[in-house]
Protein backbone atom coordinates (compact mmCIF):
# COMPACT_ATOMS: atom_id res chain seq x y z
CA UNK A 1 0.00 0.00 0.00
CA UNK A 2 1.42 3.56 -0.84
CA UNK A 3 0.80 7.13 0.25
CA UNK A 4 1.34 10.25 -1.30
CA UNK A 5 1.17 13.90 0.28
CA UNK A 6 0.51 16.89 -1.12
CA UNK A 7 1.63 19.96 0.53
CA UNK A 8 1.16 23.26 -0.09
CA UNK A 9 1.97 26.59 2.45
CA UNK A 10 3.99 27.18 5.49
CA UNK A 11 7.09 24.85 7.43
CA UNK A 12 4.31 24.28 9.72
CA UNK A 13 2.56 22.21 7.34
CA UNK A 14 5.64 20.64 5.84
CA UNK A 15 6.62 19.60 9.17
CA UNK A 16 3.21 18.42 9.37
CA UNK A 17 3.66 16.29 6.10
CA UNK A 18 6.13 14.58 7.75
CA UNK A 19 5.07 13.82 10.84
CA UNK A 20 1.68 12.67 8.83
CA UNK A 21 4.10 10.64 6.66
CA UNK A 22 6.30 8.97 8.88
CA UNK A 23 2.81 7.76 10.75
CA UNK A 24 1.65 5.80 7.81
CA UNK A 25 4.98 4.58 7.36
CA UNK A 26 4.76 2.89 11.11
CA UNK A 27 1.30 1.33 9.50
CA UNK A 28 3.32 0.10 7.02
CA UNK A 29 2.51 2.04 3.95
CA UNK A 30 5.49 3.26 1.78
CA UNK A 31 5.75 6.22 -0.58
CA UNK A 32 4.34 6.79 -4.31
CA UNK A 33 6.29 8.34 -6.68
CA UNK A 34 3.20 10.53 -7.61
CA UNK A 35 -0.54 10.61 -6.76
CA UNK A 36 -1.86 8.50 -9.16
CA UNK A 37 0.01 5.47 -8.01
CA UNK A 38 -0.88 6.19 -4.33
CA UNK A 39 -4.28 3.87 -1.96
CA UNK A 40 -3.60 7.07 -0.18
CA UNK A 41 -3.47 10.54 -1.20
CA UNK A 42 -2.92 13.48 1.86
CA UNK A 43 -3.72 17.07 0.82
CA UNK A 44 -2.34 19.49 2.99
CA UNK A 45 -3.97 22.65 2.65
CA UNK A 46 -3.50 26.71 3.36
CA UNK A 47 -5.86 29.36 3.36
CA UNK A 48 -3.42 32.26 4.60
CA UNK A 49 -3.96 34.28 0.50
CA UNK A 50 -7.24 33.44 -1.23
CA UNK A 51 -4.32 31.87 -3.96
CA UNK A 52 -3.39 29.46 -1.73
CA UNK A 53 -6.97 28.43 -0.78
CA UNK A 54 -7.70 28.10 -4.82
CA UNK A 55 -4.58 25.65 -5.55
CA UNK A 56 -6.42 22.95 -2.85
CA UNK A 57 -9.31 23.42 -4.75
CA UNK A 58 -7.92 22.48 -7.86
CA UNK A 59 -6.35 19.74 -6.49
CA UNK A 60 -9.59 18.68 -4.86
CA UNK A 61 -10.90 19.06 -8.21
CA UNK A 62 -8.25 16.84 -10.17
CA UNK A 63 -8.89 13.75 -8.06
CA UNK A 64 -12.72 13.40 -7.96
CA UNK A 65 -12.43 11.77 -11.21
CA UNK A 66 -9.42 9.39 -9.72
CA UNK A 67 -11.47 8.91 -6.86
CA UNK A 68 -14.71 7.93 -9.16
CA UNK A 69 -12.10 5.51 -11.32
CA UNK A 70 -11.33 4.08 -7.89
CA UNK A 71 -13.46 4.19 -5.03
CA UNK A 72 -10.99 2.17 -2.62
CA UNK A 73 -8.26 5.16 -2.95
CA UNK A 74 -8.48 7.41 0.98
CA UNK A 75 -8.23 10.83 0.28
CA UNK A 76 -7.56 12.67 3.19
CA UNK A 77 -8.36 16.61 3.31
CA UNK A 78 -5.78 18.30 5.95
CA UNK A 79 -4.65 21.51 7.50
CA UNK A 80 -6.02 24.69 7.50
CA UNK A 81 -8.92 24.62 4.90
CA UNK A 82 -10.28 22.10 7.03
CA UNK A 83 -9.11 24.09 10.69
CA UNK A 84 -10.59 23.09 13.64
CA UNK A 85 -14.14 22.99 13.19
CA UNK A 86 -14.83 20.37 10.31
CA UNK A 87 -17.53 22.11 8.75
CA UNK A 88 -20.37 20.05 7.14
CA UNK A 89 -20.19 22.24 4.33
CA UNK A 90 -16.67 20.93 3.61
CA UNK A 91 -18.10 17.22 3.27
CA UNK A 92 -21.13 18.03 0.86
CA UNK A 93 -18.83 20.29 -1.26
CA UNK A 94 -15.78 17.31 -1.35
CA UNK A 95 -17.69 14.08 -1.57
CA UNK A 96 -14.57 12.30 -3.14
CA UNK A 97 -12.66 13.25 0.26
CA UNK A 98 -12.99 10.31 3.26
CA UNK A 99 -11.26 11.72 6.07
CA UNK A 100 -11.04 15.61 7.44
CA UNK A 101 -7.78 16.02 9.66
CA UNK A 102 -7.39 19.51 11.40
CA UNK A 103 -3.88 21.14 11.01
CA UNK A 104 -0.98 19.04 12.48
CA UNK A 105 -3.21 16.28 13.04
CA UNK A 106 -2.14 12.70 11.37
CA UNK A 107 -5.09 11.38 14.32
CA UNK A 108 -8.19 11.03 12.10
CA UNK A 109 -6.36 9.41 9.16
CA UNK A 110 -4.45 6.88 10.70
CA UNK A 111 -7.98 6.05 12.77
CA UNK A 112 -9.81 5.62 9.65
CA UNK A 113 -7.32 3.41 8.38
CA UNK A 114 -7.01 1.34 11.62
CA UNK A 115 -10.59 1.18 11.20
CA UNK A 116 -11.04 -0.04 7.21
CA UNK A 117 -8.52 -2.46 7.99
CA UNK A 118 -9.77 -4.08 11.02
CA UNK A 119 -6.72 -3.81 13.03
CA UNK A 120 -6.43 -2.58 16.78
CA UNK A 121 -7.68 0.98 17.36
CA UNK A 122 -5.55 1.43 20.46
CA UNK A 123 -2.66 2.22 18.23
CA UNK A 124 -4.16 5.33 16.71
CA UNK A 125 -3.85 6.82 20.01
CA UNK A 126 -0.26 6.71 19.42
CA UNK A 127 -0.54 9.31 16.81
CA UNK A 128 -3.12 11.52 18.39
CA UNK A 129 -1.93 14.84 19.11
CA UNK A 130 -5.15 16.27 20.08
CA UNK A 131 -8.46 16.04 21.88
CA UNK A 132 -11.17 18.14 20.58
CA UNK A 133 -13.13 19.17 23.27
CA UNK A 134 -16.18 20.76 21.07
CA UNK A 135 -16.14 23.16 17.86
CA UNK A 136 -14.07 25.48 19.11
CA UNK A 137 -11.59 24.18 21.62
CA UNK A 138 -8.71 22.29 21.07
CA UNK A 139 -6.24 20.55 24.15
CA UNK A 140 -3.26 19.27 23.76
CA UNK A 141 -3.45 15.53 23.97
CA UNK A 142 -0.54 13.84 26.22
CA UNK A 143 2.43 13.36 24.60
CA UNK A 144 2.22 11.25 21.49
CA UNK A 145 5.47 9.43 19.77
CA UNK A 146 7.92 11.31 18.83
CA UNK A 147 8.79 12.02 15.61
CA UNK A 148 9.54 8.69 13.05
CA UNK A 149 11.34 10.11 10.18
CA UNK A 150 9.95 8.68 6.88
CA UNK A 151 12.75 5.86 5.83
CA UNK A 152 13.93 7.89 2.27
CA UNK A 153 14.63 10.61 5.07
CA UNK A 154 16.46 8.50 7.54
CA UNK A 155 20.61 9.11 7.18
CA UNK A 156 19.27 11.93 4.27
CA UNK A 157 17.88 14.57 6.29
CA UNK A 158 20.04 17.11 7.50
CA UNK A 159 17.57 20.09 8.63
CA UNK A 160 14.50 19.28 10.16
CA UNK A 161 11.48 21.48 10.98
CA UNK A 162 9.71 21.07 14.99
CA UNK A 163 6.37 22.66 15.88
CA UNK A 164 7.08 23.77 19.06
CA UNK A 165 4.23 25.93 19.59
CA UNK A 166 0.80 25.12 17.96
CA UNK A 167 -1.91 27.33 16.74
CA UNK A 168 -2.17 31.51 17.97
CA UNK A 169 -3.84 33.59 20.48
CA UNK A 170 -2.99 36.85 18.90
CA UNK A 171 -5.58 39.00 16.93
CA UNK A 172 -4.06 40.08 13.96
CA UNK A 173 -7.22 41.59 12.11
CA UNK A 174 -6.41 40.09 8.39
CA UNK A 175 -5.12 36.63 9.50
CA UNK A 176 -7.46 33.58 9.10
CA UNK A 177 -4.52 30.98 11.08
CA UNK A 178 -5.83 31.34 14.46
CA UNK A 179 -10.02 30.68 13.44
CA UNK A 180 -8.12 27.60 11.53
CA UNK A 181 -5.23 26.54 13.91
CA UNK A 182 -7.06 27.03 17.48
CA UNK A 183 -5.88 28.80 20.06
CA UNK A 184 -2.01 28.81 21.01
CA UNK A 185 -0.27 25.43 22.75
CA UNK A 186 2.72 25.22 23.44
CA UNK A 187 4.70 21.98 23.67
CA UNK A 188 6.79 20.91 26.70
CA UNK A 189 10.11 20.89 26.89
CA UNK A 190 11.27 17.40 27.81
CA UNK A 191 8.61 16.50 24.51
CA UNK A 192 10.34 18.67 22.05
CA UNK A 193 14.18 17.76 23.63
CA UNK A 194 13.86 13.82 23.67
CA UNK A 195 12.12 14.27 19.72
CA UNK A 196 15.33 16.20 18.69
CA UNK A 197 17.72 14.20 20.87
CA UNK A 198 16.10 10.94 18.64
CA UNK A 199 16.48 13.26 15.22
CA UNK A 200 19.70 14.07 15.97
CA UNK A 201 20.55 10.63 16.52
CA UNK A 202 19.44 9.71 12.91
CA UNK A 203 21.38 12.24 11.45
CA UNK A 204 20.01 15.59 11.77
CA UNK A 205 22.31 18.33 12.02
CA UNK A 206 19.69 21.00 12.09
CA UNK A 207 16.76 21.50 13.51
CA UNK A 208 14.37 24.66 13.01
CA UNK A 209 11.66 25.21 16.16
CA UNK A 210 8.09 26.74 14.77
CA UNK A 211 5.95 28.66 15.99
CA UNK A 212 2.97 31.12 14.63
CA UNK A 213 4.32 33.12 17.15
CA UNK A 214 7.32 31.35 18.74
CA UNK A 215 8.73 33.66 21.20
CA UNK A 216 5.73 33.40 22.94
CA UNK A 217 6.84 29.66 23.43
CA UNK A 218 5.82 28.54 27.04
CA UNK A 219 3.74 31.55 28.26
CA UNK A 220 0.92 29.09 28.16
CA UNK A 221 2.26 26.16 30.39
CA UNK A 222 2.97 26.02 34.03
CA UNK A 223 6.26 25.39 34.41
CA UNK A 224 7.88 29.13 33.53
CA UNK A 225 9.39 27.24 30.02
CA UNK A 226 10.53 29.78 27.31
CA UNK A 227 12.24 29.87 23.96
CA UNK A 228 15.88 31.02 25.65
CA UNK A 229 15.61 28.14 28.13
CA UNK A 230 14.76 25.44 25.31
CA UNK A 231 17.63 26.87 23.06
CA UNK A 232 19.98 25.79 26.01
CA UNK A 233 18.35 22.45 26.65
CA UNK A 234 19.07 21.47 22.67
CA UNK A 235 22.23 23.48 22.67
CA UNK A 236 23.62 20.57 24.31
CA UNK A 237 22.56 17.90 22.66
CA UNK A 238 25.62 15.94 20.47
CA UNK A 239 25.27 15.81 16.70
CA UNK A 240 23.53 18.83 16.27
CA UNK A 241 25.00 21.43 14.63
CA UNK A 242 22.45 24.29 14.34
CA UNK A 243 19.38 25.61 15.76
CA UNK A 244 17.03 28.22 14.05
CA UNK A 245 13.46 29.21 15.59
CA UNK A 246 10.61 31.21 13.28
CA UNK A 247 8.78 33.10 13.43
CA UNK A 248 8.95 35.89 16.47
CA UNK A 249 6.70 38.96 16.91
CA UNK A 250 8.10 42.09 17.40
CA UNK A 251 6.32 42.34 21.02
CA UNK A 252 8.12 39.04 22.50
CA UNK A 253 11.56 39.44 21.34
CA UNK A 254 13.08 39.62 24.84
CA UNK A 255 16.41 40.23 25.48
CA UNK A 256 17.18 37.15 27.15
CA UNK A 257 16.20 35.46 23.92
CA UNK A 258 18.49 37.81 21.97
CA UNK A 259 20.93 36.73 23.98
CA UNK A 260 21.10 33.60 23.87
CA UNK A 261 21.02 33.77 20.67
CA UNK A 262 24.63 35.89 20.80
CA UNK A 263 25.95 33.39 23.52
CA UNK A 264 24.65 30.40 22.28
CA UNK A 265 27.56 28.79 18.97
CA UNK A 266 24.59 26.16 17.68
CA UNK A 267 21.73 28.89 17.48
CA UNK A 268 22.47 30.80 14.32
CA UNK A 269 22.32 34.37 14.04
CA UNK A 270 18.84 34.91 11.65
CA UNK A 271 15.98 36.22 13.24
CA UNK A 272 12.78 36.93 11.50
CA UNK A 273 10.23 39.27 12.73
CA UNK A 274 7.39 40.41 10.62
CA UNK A 275 6.96 44.03 10.79
CA UNK A 276 3.77 43.72 8.22
CA UNK A 277 3.41 47.75 7.50
CA UNK A 278 5.92 51.04 8.65
CA UNK A 279 2.67 53.09 9.01
CA UNK A 280 1.23 53.53 12.70
CA UNK A 281 -2.58 53.88 11.38
CA UNK A 282 -2.23 50.60 9.29
CA UNK A 283 -0.60 48.51 11.87
CA UNK A 284 -3.18 50.27 14.59
CA UNK A 285 -5.92 48.90 12.26
CA UNK A 286 -3.78 45.46 11.55
CA UNK A 287 -3.81 45.04 15.44
CA UNK A 288 -0.34 44.37 15.40
CA UNK A 289 0.58 46.29 18.66
CA UNK A 290 3.21 48.18 18.27
CA UNK A 291 4.31 51.35 16.18
CA UNK A 292 7.01 51.53 13.08
CA UNK A 293 9.25 53.76 16.03
CA UNK A 294 8.98 50.15 18.17
CA UNK A 295 9.95 48.09 15.34
CA UNK A 296 12.97 50.11 14.42
CA UNK A 297 13.99 50.29 18.11
CA UNK A 298 13.78 46.39 17.89
CA UNK A 299 16.39 46.46 14.79
CA UNK A 300 18.57 48.58 16.83
CA UNK A 301 18.24 46.04 19.84
CA UNK A 302 19.05 43.06 17.77
CA UNK A 303 21.67 44.55 16.11
CA UNK A 304 23.25 45.46 19.54
CA UNK A 305 22.99 42.39 20.77
CA UNK A 306 23.21 39.64 18.09
CA UNK A 307 26.31 41.26 16.06
CA UNK A 308 26.30 40.05 12.34
CA UNK A 309 22.41 38.94 12.44
CA UNK A 310 20.79 39.09 9.75
CA UNK A 311 16.86 39.92 9.88
CA UNK A 312 13.83 38.68 7.56
CA UNK A 313 10.31 40.61 7.72
CA UNK A 314 6.85 40.33 6.51
CA UNK A 315 5.30 42.93 4.82
CA UNK A 316 1.48 42.72 3.34
CA UNK A 317 0.97 45.65 1.17
CA UNK A 318 -2.88 47.04 0.10
CA UNK A 319 -4.38 46.60 3.91
CA UNK A 320 -7.72 48.17 3.41
CA UNK A 321 -7.65 51.78 3.62
CA UNK A 322 -3.84 51.76 2.95
CA UNK A 323 -3.30 54.85 1.47
CA UNK A 324 -0.07 55.91 -0.85
CA UNK A 325 1.17 57.60 2.06
CA UNK A 326 1.17 55.22 4.26
CA UNK A 327 2.41 52.60 2.16
CA UNK A 328 4.91 55.08 1.39
CA UNK A 329 5.96 54.67 5.22
CA UNK A 330 6.49 51.20 4.87
CA UNK A 331 8.72 52.00 1.89
CA UNK A 332 11.00 54.44 3.92
CA UNK A 333 11.05 52.07 6.82
CA UNK A 334 12.82 49.16 4.73
CA UNK A 335 14.76 51.84 2.87
CA UNK A 336 16.13 52.63 6.66
CA UNK A 337 16.45 49.50 8.10
CA UNK A 338 17.92 47.69 5.05
CA UNK A 339 16.74 44.04 6.21
CA UNK A 340 18.42 40.89 5.02
CA UNK A 341 15.09 39.35 3.34
CA UNK A 342 11.57 40.43 2.79
CA UNK A 343 8.45 38.12 2.52
CA UNK A 344 6.06 40.17 0.21
CA UNK A 345 2.27 39.33 0.39
CA UNK A 346 -0.90 41.36 -1.44
CA UNK A 347 -3.22 41.71 0.93
CA UNK A 348 -6.05 38.85 0.40
CA UNK A 349 -9.50 39.09 2.93
CA UNK A 350 -10.04 36.41 4.68
CA UNK A 351 -13.40 34.79 5.39
CA UNK A 352 -14.41 35.41 9.30
CA UNK A 353 -11.46 37.49 10.35
CA UNK A 354 -11.73 41.08 11.93
CA UNK A 355 -10.66 42.87 8.50
CA UNK A 356 -13.16 41.43 6.13
CA UNK A 357 -15.87 41.95 8.88
CA UNK A 358 -15.53 45.36 9.68
CA UNK A 359 -13.15 47.00 6.97
CA UNK A 360 -13.51 47.21 2.93
CA UNK A 361 -10.63 45.64 0.83
CA UNK A 362 -10.49 49.08 -1.48
CA UNK A 363 -6.93 48.59 -2.47
CA UNK A 364 -7.44 47.62 -6.23
CA UNK A 365 -5.65 44.89 -7.19
CA UNK A 366 -3.44 46.49 -9.83
CA UNK A 367 -2.43 49.32 -6.94
CA UNK A 368 -1.39 45.87 -5.06
CA UNK A 369 0.81 45.06 -7.52
CA UNK A 370 2.57 47.93 -8.09
CA UNK A 371 3.41 48.44 -4.58
CA UNK A 372 4.31 45.00 -4.75
CA UNK A 373 6.74 45.65 -7.39
CA UNK A 374 7.86 48.92 -6.04
CA UNK A 375 8.89 46.63 -3.07
CA UNK A 376 10.19 43.54 -4.81
CA UNK A 377 12.52 46.03 -7.07
CA UNK A 378 13.62 47.75 -3.84
CA UNK A 379 14.45 44.55 -1.86
CA UNK A 380 16.65 43.31 -4.99
CA UNK A 381 18.53 46.08 -4.42
CA UNK A 382 19.17 46.54 -0.50
CA UNK A 383 19.31 42.78 -0.56
CA UNK A 384 21.79 42.55 -3.53
CA UNK A 385 24.06 45.16 -1.91
CA UNK A 386 24.13 43.74 1.56
CA UNK A 387 25.28 40.44 0.13
CA UNK A 388 27.34 41.99 -2.02
CA UNK A 389 29.34 42.26 1.04
CA UNK A 390 29.89 38.31 1.69
CA UNK A 391 32.24 39.00 -1.74
CA UNK A 392 35.79 36.90 -1.01
CA UNK A 393 34.39 36.30 2.93
CA UNK A 394 34.87 32.97 3.97
CA UNK A 395 31.43 31.51 5.49
CA UNK A 396 29.91 28.38 7.47
CA UNK A 397 28.10 26.17 5.23
CA UNK A 398 25.97 23.54 6.48
CA UNK A 399 25.41 21.01 3.29
CA UNK A 400 21.21 20.19 2.23
CA UNK A 401 21.88 18.34 -0.61
CA UNK A 402 22.77 18.87 -4.47
CA UNK A 403 21.29 21.14 -6.85
CA UNK A 404 21.81 21.36 -10.99
CA UNK A 405 25.37 19.56 -10.19
CA UNK A 406 26.98 21.79 -7.40
CA UNK A 407 25.90 21.47 -3.78
CA UNK A 408 23.60 23.79 -2.08
CA UNK A 409 23.51 25.00 1.93
CA UNK A 410 23.14 27.67 3.61
CA UNK A 411 24.88 30.22 5.80
CA UNK A 412 24.02 30.59 9.47
CA UNK A 413 22.72 33.98 8.40
CA UNK A 414 20.28 31.93 6.07
CA UNK A 415 21.73 32.77 2.28
CA UNK A 416 21.65 30.21 0.25
CA UNK A 417 25.18 29.56 -1.11
CA UNK A 418 26.11 27.06 -4.27
CA UNK A 419 29.51 25.40 -4.74
CA UNK A 420 31.16 23.06 -6.98
CA UNK A 421 32.86 20.19 -5.46
CA UNK A 422 33.94 16.37 -6.24
CA UNK A 423 33.65 15.40 -2.41
CA UNK A 424 30.48 14.28 -0.77
CA UNK A 425 29.69 16.97 1.19
CA UNK A 426 26.17 15.83 2.30
CA UNK A 427 25.11 17.28 5.95
CA UNK A 428 28.49 18.36 6.48
CA UNK A 429 30.05 22.04 7.39
CA UNK A 430 32.14 23.50 5.28
CA UNK A 431 33.91 26.75 4.76
CA UNK A 432 33.44 27.92 1.51
CA UNK A 433 34.82 31.66 -0.20
CA UNK A 434 32.03 33.29 -1.78
CA UNK A 435 32.96 34.29 -5.57
CA UNK A 436 29.95 35.30 -6.80
CA UNK A 437 26.58 37.16 -5.08
CA UNK A 438 23.25 37.91 -6.15
CA UNK A 439 19.78 39.07 -4.07
CA UNK A 440 18.77 35.61 -4.21
CA UNK A 441 21.75 33.06 -3.42
CA UNK A 442 25.80 33.43 -3.70
CA UNK A 443 28.48 31.20 -5.12
CA UNK A 444 31.39 30.31 -3.96
CA UNK A 445 34.85 27.61 -3.52
CA UNK A 446 35.53 25.33 -1.22
CA UNK A 447 37.98 27.21 1.29
CA UNK A 448 39.27 24.19 3.06
CA UNK A 449 38.46 20.60 2.02
N1 LIG B 1 2.32 34.32 12.75
C1 LIG B 1 2.95 34.23 11.48
C2 LIG B 1 1.89 34.32 10.44
C3 LIG B 1 2.12 33.38 9.41
S1 LIG B 1 1.27 33.86 7.99
C4 LIG B 1 3.86 35.39 11.28
O1 LIG B 1 3.77 36.36 12.04
O2 LIG B 1 4.64 35.34 10.34
C5 LIG B 1 2.69 34.38 7.11
C6 LIG B 1 2.55 35.73 6.54
O3 LIG B 1 1.48 35.76 5.63
C7 LIG B 1 2.23 36.83 7.53
O4 LIG B 1 3.34 37.27 8.23
C8 LIG B 1 1.65 37.88 6.66
O5 LIG B 1 2.66 38.72 6.13
C9 LIG B 1 1.02 37.08 5.53
N2 LIG B 1 -0.44 37.11 5.63
C10 LIG B 1 -1.21 36.69 6.65
N3 LIG B 1 -2.52 36.92 6.39
C11 LIG B 1 -2.57 37.53 5.18
C12 LIG B 1 -3.62 38.04 4.36
N4 LIG B 1 -4.88 38.01 4.76
N5 LIG B 1 -3.30 38.57 3.16
C13 LIG B 1 -2.02 38.64 2.77
N6 LIG B 1 -0.99 38.19 3.48
C14 LIG B 1 -1.25 37.64 4.68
Amino acid sequence: MKYFVWTEGCQMNVADSQRVAGALEQLGYRPAGSAEQADVIVLNTCVVRQSAEDKAYGRLTSLAPLKRQRPDLVINLMGCLVGIRQTERLKRAFPQVDVFSPPSEPGPLIKFLLEREGRDLAAAQTFQRFDYQDEATTVLHSAPGALMLPEAERGQAVGVHIPIVYGCSHACTYCIIPYRRGVERSRPQAEIVTEVQGLAAQGVKEVTLLGQIVDRYGKDLNGGENLAQLLRALHDIEGLERIRFLTGHPNWMADDLLQAVAELPKVCEHIEVPVQAGDDEVLRRMQRGYTAGDYRRLVGRIRRLVPNASIATDIIVGFPGETAEQFQHTYDLLEELKLDMAHLARYSARPGTVATRTMTDDVPPEEKMRRFRLLEDQQARLVGAINARYLDQTVEVLVEGRHKQKWMGRTRTNKLVFFAHPADWHGRLAQVKIIHTSPWSMQGTVAEA
